[in-house]
């Protein structure tokens, strides 16, 4: 055989630098979402019968009910532990400031909060940076691509999944700018890739069940209802739970999927606040308003002349997203550049949780807006700098937890916070935000960016409210905070649809898309979303929904790798190793050499038999599964012996074969993807993006004329084309690889 050919190692990667947003990492594989229904496939089929459809189907539903339990308890252990945590942590800080009404007396509570806020921080970071780098911030970009169709290293892991726990546990403890709505969304997914195995690899256990779930596509479309049981149990979303998977995940999408997934999200949510209520001393009662993320509200009636202040808002939150996602990335290339040691990126979450501490304490020191007891918003009230029967409202925003501090600025009536309180919280938010994104612990940008937006949003209620005495400053709080996060991570329907069940408003759902869809045109307008900016710094080849505009003079002949690796159907074992270890390729085609005197004069053509997979060469070598008299292990080769490997294959330098092996041949043919998807040379770009995204393909072969193998196209082949928007301006650049 003749080894001419595409070689990785050749490709002309360029080094790319910091920050560099044109970079596709080669490191990165695919999942396989194909079906591969060779002869092992069919005959399994056939001799289970309709019997195994049914038990695979109903053990589908019983998976994702488990998923739904099993993400709930996750969520209302992080829910309890970090209600327990802070209560012991406010009570602490409030009791030392307690009679302290002069500055002088600050020093004692500050370093206490210091010390309370710095030892669960320091703990979250180290797990982060020491134990798993990859339960590091939200999580939803690596989700995102994981169901793009990219295979992450360590993304579904039971390691990361404790890691993320404690992790983002630590975070709220540590009273840093991070929430755990995001994370939990992550958790979700390893939970639903873990419960649907039925083993566990960490552990080296196999509970022998949910066999028939061993393949990347089942395992994608449990990871997606993962994700949305995840953002059911942290926001009480379920719908909004099953579109964001839809939304910012899933490449491919059925009706059973969207009711499995919708079942999923309601256990979840269910289960979660059955738990909660009874804890909060409600039992039974599911509808108990403490469950709502952020309070309900009684009155959300608006009128059509508000909808211009909306979209204006709207503009703002856009304007001030993409100005967040630019910066965030500037920091993303200093921190490259200098906090680049373990130890760094554990003092910079070190210095960042005393900066917010410092930060609060100055604030309280230097505004003083005292209020009367009774309304506060708070359960531990501060009267520093107040008199007898007074609170500090600033006080009042910073101690308590993310969630507490945004519903205050929703419900809270008019007169609770002074108007420079607000701004300074506000100002101070979107920096401190802008910072904490991206530094090493286990919390994400949902929380911290309503947050911001909630007071932003309060101060144009504020300035509303100053005109027309009867305005409910909720509602621009609200949009205020959606137009913030929309502006950052540019979620539309699942955001609208998760704030409108977090608040239990569906009157103003309207609202509230205006301001979000206006957020996104604007902010896509000056640069990418903070979780597409994350993505395309670490080079993932992520496929967008759309093909790039105006490409349908780019033809398949243009995009595909020439020469292809083959594999003849009856290979050598010897040229089989030879290739695997010279080439990191994950799929050959499979070729026959045939002679055709009627046609073409007796030349010899090489026609597409089939497509065979690395892993199940891996496991064919593994197995012995060798022609010969005495190594045909054929009948006892089923499709169990490639589930039980699966997903992590052994590499091929640690397969063992004798000399002897190597002379053998194995018959391709019974274990390849017999009818792989081809496409003709001439295809457009367009038209084979289209159907390697909606199948989730890994390979296509593009085939020429006569039908002969011309070139092979992977993700990366596509990914390359990217659409850069700015400006207002469109246009198509070539990424380069890099091995980053
Ligand atoms: P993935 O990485 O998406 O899991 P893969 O490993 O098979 O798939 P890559 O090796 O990443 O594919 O592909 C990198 C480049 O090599 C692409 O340009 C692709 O067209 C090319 N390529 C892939 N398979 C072959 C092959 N069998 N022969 C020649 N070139 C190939």
């Amino acid at each position: 055989m003749d080894f001419k050919g595409y070689d990785l190692s050749n490709e002309s990667e360029e080094i790319v630098p910091i920050g560099s947003l044109n970079h596709l990492s080669t490191k990165y594989e695919s999942l396989d979402y194909e079906v591969i229904e060779n002869e092992l496939y069919r005959e399994e089929e056939q001799k289970k019968g309709y019997r195994y459809v049914v038990q695979k189907d109903f053990s589908r539903w019983m998976t994702f009910f488990w998923i739904g339990v099993t993400i709930a308890f996750i969520g209302i252990i992080i829910f309890i532990s970090i209600e327990i945590g802070t209560t012991f942590k406010f009570n602490m800080i409030k009791k030392y400031f307690d009679g302290c009404t002069e500055a002088d007396c600050m020093v004692k509570p500050y370093f206490v909060a210091l010390l309370l806020n710095l030892i669960p921080s320091l703990v979250g970071s180290c797990l982060i940076v020491y134990v798993e780098p990859m339960a590091k911030g939200s999580g939803i970009p690596a989700v995102k691509c994981f169901l793009n169709g990219i295979k992450v290293p360590r993304l579904i892991r039971l390691k990361t999944l404790v890691v993320k726990v404690i992790g983002v546990t630590c975070v709220a403890l540590g009273g840093m700018w991070g929430g755990k709505e995001g994370p939990m969304i992550h958790a979700g997914s390893i939970v639903a890739a873990g419960v649907s195995q039925g083993k566990s690899t960490t552990f080296n256990k196999d509970l022998g069940a949910l066999n028939f779930f061993r393949e990347d596509h089942e395992k994608r479309d449990f990871v997606s209802g993962g994700a949305a049981a995840g953002i059911a149990a942290a926001f009480g979303a379920p719908v909004g739970g099953l579109l964001f998977s839809l939304e910012e995940g899933a490449s491919f999408w059925n009706q059973a999927l969207t009711w499995r997934t919708f079942f999923g999200s309601m256990v979840s949510m269910f289960t979660l606040h059955s738990v909660l209520s009874a804890y909060h001393g409600h039992p039974g009662d599911l509808t108990y308003k403490g469950l709502l993320n952020f309070g309900k509200f009684d009155d959300l009636s608006y009128h059509i002349l508000d909808i211009p202040v909306f979209v204006l808002m709207g503009i703002v939150g856009g304007l001030t997203g993409a100005l967040f996602c630019h910066l965030n990335l500037k920091l993303f290339i200093f921190r490259k550049r200098y906090v680049n040691k373990d130890w760094k990126k554990v003092l910079e979450v070190l210095i960042v949780c005393a900066t917010t501490v410092t930060i609060s304490f100055l604030l309280i020191l230097f505004t003083s807006d005292c209020k009367k007891l009774g309304l506060d918003p708070t359960d531990h009230p501060i009267q520093f700098g107040c008199n007898d029967g007074e609170f500090n409202a600033m006080a009042a925003l910073w101690f308590q937890l993310l969630e507490g501090t945004v519903r205050s600025l929703f419900h809270d009536t008019p007169d609770v916070f002074n108007t420079t309180t607000v701004v300074y919280f506000c100002i101070c938010a979107y920096f401190i935000t802008l910072w904490t994104y991206g530094v090493h612990f286990s919390g994400g940008v949902l929380i911290p960016g309503l947050c911001t937006g909630a007071a932003w949003g309060r101060l144009v209620g504020r300035a509303v409210f100053h005109f027309f005495p009867n305005t409910n400053i909720g509602i621009y709080s609200l949009i205020g905070a959606a137009s913030q996060l929309g502006g950052i991570t540019r979620m539309t329907i699942s955001l609208t649809i998760i704030l409108v069940e977090a608040t239990g408003s569906i009157t103003f759902g309207l609202p509230l898309m205006i301001c979000l869809m206006t957020a996104k045109w604007v902010g896509d307008f000056f640069s990418e979303s903070i979780y597409d900016t994350q993505i395309e710094l670490s080079g993932m080849p992520l496929l967008a929904w759309d093909p790039p505009p105006l490409s349908s003079n780019i033809y398949a002949n243009n995009l595909m790798t020439h020469p292809v690796i083959t594999f003849k159907t009856k290979e050598t074992v010897g040229n089989i190793v030879k290739i695997l270890k010279r080439y990191s390729h994950n799929g050959f085609p499979v070729i026959e050499y045939v002679q055709n005197y009627e046609l073409d004069e007796g030349k010899t053509k090489c026609y597409l038999r089939g497509l065979i997979l690395r892993s199940q060469l891996i496991v064919l070598l593994e197995n012995k599964v060798f022609d010969g008299p005495l190594t045909n292990y054929w009948d006892s080769v089923t499709m169990e012996t490639f589930r039980e490997d699966y997903p992590r294959y052994s590499s091929i330098e640690d397969i063992e074969l004798l000399q002897n092996d190597l002379k053998l041949t194995i018959d391709l043919s019974r274990f390849m993807n017999p009818s792989p998807y081809i496409v003709q040379h001439t295809m457009s770009l367009p038209r084979v993006f289209k159907l390697f995204r909606a199948m989730g393909l890994r390979h296509i072969v593009v085939v020429n004329d006569s039908n002969e193998v011309a070139g092979i196209v992977t993700r990366k082949d596509l990914a390359r084309y990217k659409v850069i928007r700015h400006m207002g301006k469109i246009s198509v650049t070539e990424l380069k690889f890099s091995s980053k």
